[in-house]
This record gives C-alpha cells, sequence and structure tokens, in this order.
C-alpha cells in the first residue's frame, strides 16, 4: 500500500490555508505543502501543521458516554446514547412545548452541518431556540455591513487585492497572531509602497509592522473614527461626486461627525489629534484605500455603531464599491462566513434570507417539504439563549461549541448549563462543556469527513474526507438523521430530509439559497474541486439541463434565480456557468435603490466605564498558538509549550503599584467574578488596561470576567472591554 496525498484545507480559522494530507498505511498523517492554493501559497501557521495530532490525540472520544446513576460519564453503545437524547428531547416537546428544547450551533461546523441543524431544529424538533458561538465572533461587522450595503460578506474583495491598494486601516485586528500567513498581504502592501495603519489599544506584533499605530482607550474606537471623518470633511477630503451618485444619508452623518471635533476625541482616545491628521493624511492621498475590523470595535455593546462609523469613513471618500478599495471583516472562525449564512443563526434561513420574511419562508419551506406556517419565528441571540437555560430552555443539543470557556460571564453560564434538566454535546474530546453533559456523542473531524466552508473572503471551498475515521466515532449529519428517526413521531421518515452524505446535503443547500443574499445554486462539488473554490453570489445557470433542474420547481424554485435583476457586482454569463464574485458592489450596492447608506452614529460609552472600585479596563484576545476556546489545540503539545496558558499583559507602571513583578500570580477581579493567571509585564499596552488571552478554563479563565452587555442590534456581548480590579495574587 501506498501513501495517500489529500488536498484539503485547514480545521482552524476563517484563512482556511490549503494544505495537503499525506496519509501512510502505518495510520500516519502530515501535513505538507499546497502551493496551489491562492490564499496562503502554502504557508501555514503552527495550529494548522500540527493539526493531525487532534485526530490522533489520546484523549480523542471514540465511544459515546452517557450520565451514569452515579453521576460520572460512562462508555455505552450508539443505540443507547441516541435513544436517551431523542427520549428527553421529545418528552421535554411534550411536557414544556417545542421552546424548551434549545439547539446551539458553532462557527467551525461545515456549511452542510450548519444547514442541517438549521433545518433539524425547526422542522424535526419545531423549536425557535437556536443560535450558534458565530454569534460571538462577527454579528457586529455582519449587522453592520447588511445595513450599510444590504448584503454582509466578510470581505467584498480578495485577499489578493490587499498589496494592490494605497492604505490599510486594520482596526482592532492581529492577524499576525490570529491567522500569520495572512501578514504577507500586509507586507507586500508596503513594499508596493502602501501604508499599514493599525488601530490597537496594544502593540501587538501586527501593530510593530505598522506605518502608523494609534491605541486608542479600549472601547472608544468608535469616537476614533467619527474624529477621523470631522477632519476629513474639515480638510475637504471627501469625494462629493461619489457620495451624490453612490450612497444616501449623508448629511446626517456628516452633521453627527461634526460633532466630534479633533480635541473632543483626542481626550476620548487618548489617541493625539497629530495622530488622527497622520491617519486622515495617509487614507486619503492615495487614489485606493480599505478599512478592515476585527473583532476589536466588533465584541462591544455598540459593536454595530462603532464598525458603521468605519463604513462611513470609507463612504465619505469614495472607498468602497470601486477597485482596490473597500470596507471588510476579517472573519475568524473557520467557517464564520458560511456558518451565518445557512440557518443555524437565530432569525435566518439559509441562503442568508430573513426568518421574518414570507417569501422567504415560503421558499425553503417548499425545499424542506413542508408548510410556511410550520417554521417558528426568530430565537433569542446566542448569550440570551444560554442565559434562559434551566428555565424557559429545559434540554440542550449543542455541536461544535465550548461555552463553558467561550461565553461571556463564564461562571455564570456554567451555572446555566449545570441547571439544565438535560444537555447532549456532539464533540471530537470531552470539552469542558462535554464535561458536563448528560449524552456526550464522539463524531467525526475534518480530515475524517468531507464538507464545504466559507472562507473570510466569501470564497467556498471543499474540505475532503483524507482517512478513515476511527471505529466508533459518526458525524454530526449522521447524529442528526438518526435523531430524525427516533423524533419523528406517527407516520416517522423524518430522517430522509436529512442525508448523511454532505454531496446530497450540499445539493439541497443549492436549492434551499437558490435566488437567496447568498446564492450557492451555481457551485457544485464538482466545480470546488476543480476551480480551488468559487465566491458567492453563484447563481445557477438561468437555462438547461442540471441536478437542480431536475429536482423540479417546487424543490428549487430555480426560477427565482434566472429572470431576477444582477444583483450587486454580479456578472450575467446567460446560459454558461456563473463564475463566482470575487468583487462585490462595484456597479451598485446590493440596497433597493442600489446606494450604500450612511448611518449617522455618535459616540457612547462602554457599558461598564471603570470606577473608584474596578478602575482598569480589561481587554482580552488570542494567542498565535491557540484557538478559540482550545478545545483542539490544548491537546497539541507542541502548541501547549508554545502557550502552555493564560496570563495577564499589564503595564510596568501598573505592575509597579501592585508590587508584582514579571511571572507573578496577578487577579483580576470584576462584577462577575475573579481570574488569576500569572502577570506578563510588558510595555506594549496602554497603563490603564490589561489583555488576557481567552483560551483557556479554570482559574485563569478570562470569560469569567467579560461583560455580556449586549449591542441592541447584533446582540454581541461586549468582550473588549470592562472594569476590573488588579491585584498581586500572592499566596
Ligand atoms: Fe491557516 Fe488559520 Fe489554519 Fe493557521 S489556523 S494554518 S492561519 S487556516
Amino acid at each position: 500500500m501506498q501513501n495517500t496525498v489529500t488536498p484539503t484545507h485547514c480545521p482552524y480559522c476563517a484563512l482556511q490555508c490549503g494544505m495537503n494530507l499525506t496519509s501512510a498505511p502505518d495510520g500516519t498523517v502530515e501535513v505538507s505543502e499546497r502551493a496551489d492554493f491562492p490564499v496562503n501559497r502554502g504557508a501555514l501557521c503552527g495550529k494548522g501543521r500540527t493539526a493531525p495530532a487532534v485526530l490522533s490525540s489520546s484523549v480523542r472520544l471514540t465511544s459515546p458516554l452517557v450520565r451514569s446513576e452515579g453521576g460520572s460519564l460512562v462508555p455505552a453503545s450508539w443505540e443507547e446514547a441516541l435513544g436517551r437524547i431523542a427520549g428527553r428531547l421529545g418528552r421535554t416537546r411534550a411536557e414544556f412545548g417545542a421552546d424548551a428544547v434549545g439547539v446551539f450551533g458553532g462557527g467551525g461546523l461545515t456549511n452542510e452541518k450548519a444547514y442541517s441543524l438549521g433545518k433539524f431544529a425547526r422542522v424535526v424538533l419545531g423549536t425557535s431556540q437556536i443560535d450558534y458561538n458565530g454569534r460571538f465572533c462577527m454579528s457586529s461587522a455582519a449587522a453592520a455591513g447588511g445595513r450599510a450595503f444590504g448584503l454582509d460578506r466578510g470581505l467584498p474583495f480578495p485577499l489578493e487585492d490587499i498589496p494592490k491598494t494605497g492604505c490599510v486601516i486594520l482596526v482592532g485586528s492581529n492577524p499576525a497572531e490570529t491567522m500569520p500567513p495572512s501578514l504577507r498581504y500586509f507586507t507586500e502592501l508596503k513594499e508596493n509602497g502602501g501604508t499599514l495603519i493599525v488601530v490597537d489599544p496594544r502593540r501587538t506584533r501586527t501593530a510593530e509592522q505598522a506605518d502608523l499605530h494609534l491605541a486608542p482607550r479600549p472601547g472608544t474606537d468608535l469616537a476614533l473614527a467619527l474624529g477621523l471623518l470631522h477632519l476629513i470633511v474639515a480638510e475637504g477630503r471627501t469625494d462629493e461626486a461619489y457620495i451624490q451618485e453612490r450612497t444616501t444619508g449623508w448629511e446626517e452623518t456628516r452633521a453627527a461627525a461634526m460633532a466630534h471635533w479633533p480635541e473632543y476625541v483626542e481626550r476620548i482616545t487618548g489617541v493625539s489629534v497629530p495622530q488622527l491628521r497622520e491617519a486622515v493624511r495617509l487614507f486619503c492621498e492615495p487614489e485606493a484605500a480599505m478599512v478592515l475590523t476585527a473583532r476589536g470595535p466588533e465584541q462591544q455593546s455598540k459593536g454595530t455603531d462603532t464598525v458603521g462609523a468605519w463604513i462611513n469613513l470609507c463612504l465619505a471618500t469614495g472607498r468602497a464599491g470601486r477597485p482596490l478599495s473597500g470596507y471588510g471583516c476579517l472573519t475568524g472562525q473557520g467557517n464564520g462566513q458560511g456558518g451565518r449564512e445557512h440557518g443555524q443563526k437565530a432569525d435566518q434561513l439559509p441562503g442568508y434570507r430573513k426568518l421574518t420574511d414570507p417569501a422567504a419562508r415560503a421558499h425553503v419551506a417548499a425545499v424542506w417539504g413542508v408548510a410556511p406556517d410550520s417554521l417558528p419565528g426568530p430565537g433569542r441571540s446566542a448569550y440570551e439563549l444560554l442565559d434562559a437555560l434551566g428555565t424557559d430552555i429545559r434540554a440542550l443539543l449543542l455541536m461544535g461549541s465550548n461555552p463553558v470557556v467561550s461565553a461571556p460571564r463564564a461562571a455564570h453560564i456554567e451555572e446555566r448549563i449545570r441547571s439544565l434538566d438535560f444537555l447532549a454535546v456532539c464533540d471530537v474530546v470531552l470539552s469542558e462543556t462535554a464535561a458536563l453533559a448528560d449524552v456526550v456523542l464522539p463524531v467525526t473531524q475534518w480530515a475524517e469527513e468531507t464538507g464545504t466552508t466559507t472562507n473570510l473572503e466569501g470564497r467556498v471551498l471543499l474540505r475532503r474526507r483524507a482517512i478513515t475515521p476511527p471505529e466508533g466515532v459518526r458525524s454530526d449529519l449522521e447524529v442528526m438523521h438518526e435523531l430524525a428517526a427516533r423524533l419523528g413521531g406517527e407516520g416517522g421518515g423524518l430522517e430522509k430530509g436529512f442525508p448523511v452524505d454532505p454531496e446530497e446535503v450540499f445539493e439541497e443547500l443549492r436549492r434551499a439559497s437558490a435566488g437567496g443574499p447568498a446564492d450557492y445554486s451555481g457551485i457544485t462539488y464538482r466545480r470546488l474541486a476543480e476551480e480551488n473554490g468559487v465566491f458567492w453570489p453563484c447563481p445557477a445557470p438561468a437555462a438547461g439541463p442540471g441536478p437542480l433542474h431536475a429536482a423540479g420547481p417546487e424543490a428549487g424554485a430555480l426560477d427565482t434565480v434566472s429572470d431576477g435583476p444582477a444583483r450587486a457586482g454580479e456578472p450575467r454569463t446567460g446560459t454558461g456557468v456563473h463564475p463566482g464574485t470575487p468583487r462585490l458592489f462595484l456597479d451598485r450596492f446590493a440596497t433597493e435603490d442600489g446606494r450604500a447608506r450612511f448611518v449617522p452614529v455618535s459616540h457612547r460609552a462602554i457599558a461598564e466605564e471603570p470606577d473608584a472600585e474596578y478602575p482598569v479596563l480589561l481587554t482580552t484576545g488570542r494567542v498565535v498558538a491557540q484557538y478559540q476556546s482550545g478545545a483542539q489545540t490544548r491537546r497539541v503539545d507542541e502548541l501547549n509549550a508554545a502557550a502552555p496558558g493564560p496570563f495577564v499583559e499589564l503595564h510596568p507602571r501598573l505592575a509597579e503599584r501592585l508590587g508584582v513583578a514579571d511571572g507573578d500570580p496577578v487577579a483580576v477581579v470584576s462584577r462577575r467574578g475573579r481570574a488569576v493567571a500569572p502577570g506578563r509585564i510588558t510595555t506594549a499596552i496602554r497603563p490603564d488596561t490589561v489583555f488576557m488571552p481567552f483560551h483557556w478554563a479554570g482559574e485563569g479563565r478570562a470569560n469569567t470576567l467579560t461583560n455580556p452587555a449586549l449591542d441592541p442590534i447584533s446582540r454581541m456581548p461586549e468582550f473588549k472591554a470592562c472594569a476590573v480590579r488588579v491585584e498581586a495574587a500572592r499566596p
């Protein structure tokens, strides 16, 4: 037998780097360079390089576990485990109503799983109570993008455009740690004569590469953007012809910005007026420029308005919907983009359709073979859903998420999870959340299953199965199929709507998304394999035979795709194959009138400002060697050696005041709890702020401290700024 080489993609972040997986007859799996994938051109970070370690980890789950009478988790057969889940979910539904059963998904699930999970919740369980951890990732950018442009796609242009623009403002993003292979786009930008401005309260590895680093106080980047817009107007740098032709709402936005004098903004943010002026000069002088945001501005209780303020900056200067210019969000999770498009979000149906739109309900209901009225309405957002556990929501099915570590106010959420009548978790290892479950199902992971993801550029990709999963492990799709069979009630047969073959699920997803904002109907597994990914929207051909037409109009309603007006940036190719849409909005935005909408916003304080009792700001984030809640990466020796545990980054002046030396235990206390971790003293952080990475559980869990104050539109919690007290934690 010979080695098998499979071209595929990394299981972790939204860059979705291409890699080759070589599996040997002895079962070993190695990662090697895959230079033909344009996004990373072979480069990988340590997480991607070591990803196979989780496949064969000694802590990998290979048998279902059920809670014994004695209270411990013990191995059980699949039959018993599935029977218990179906029995408890069914009884909860019968006794307390469908909304007493909750479903919680993840931004790492493939498109097929996310699609099936949304359908499972609404068709099999009949519950409205479904949301996912992607709500904690980029929902504010999605809300702001939708509000301004009529459509949310993380980047409306491919990454390859970045080196060709004139200036990039990177707001609250640290790709040097979160997605290192992407850093080359910014390096090339500088080599080509462009400039990089980084906005971050910390002097991160990315900020060190910047031509200009602005370090605002956490939670004040909305004011910063307004101050820049004020100067742009005052210096006569707006693009009036563009504003006139391609936007609406400028006058109100202009007036709001003019109320934010540079000196006032300096007082709020700590960024000096000369630095503001320099940023404006660098951004406005070149012909093209971009603003890219990430979790910094997004994970705030005013995240939608903060991102909106940066979008306004682009619109006022004519830097959106033009070549090499625009606003984009650097999505974080592996399938953060696709995961928010196909129905596991509380308010959404596949194809990025709205659950409240009667036409969308009718279309998707037809594909699913159910009555539109049978589909529940929108449910609670992620934090609100987790907060309702044990009260309104009595039983929970959780897939691909670890909220005990990743949710804000995590000790409270852990307590809510413990108070459930019943919890079922599908995972590859016994995460901190799985350890609390009544039933744990061991499921396949990336290299053991085929499926699609959509990277931060909106490029739909095929991850191929490269190895056989361990015995005893089944895929999430099989789990939903089996549970549908058991929960089908009289007549049964619901499982037929939940195929276990991912390509079959994708074929249905194509029909369900056809005509929607995120239209995948022209994408097939074959194209994905041949073309190295396809950018959505990609409608099916206007005419001609194919699997979609064969399915019949009642199943696919393809006619909604063929004759409608061209969407923003969408090339029409007659009856040929649609090439996909790498660049959006070049001709028109996706709003009804084709114009982008300015939305006036004003500075407001974070939900919890420092005071005498809690005088310091806490901000949280990531380190290069760990991923999200660490459920997978904390099982990899090489990554643990590089990033063994949590820490508290603090300025020497604060350390001196506390009397702590580098490495001493430091306690960080907020109104929600206390965390302790070794101090790391550095001048790279503001003296009024401490930083903690959030990848770990236990005593150093950063999310014990974070504030669940929600953005009123995106329902994003305020992970990025809360008031804390910092103390030496000597024994
Ligand atoms: Fe690429 Fe992200 Fe995987 Fe690292 S974690 S290899 S940056 S996809």
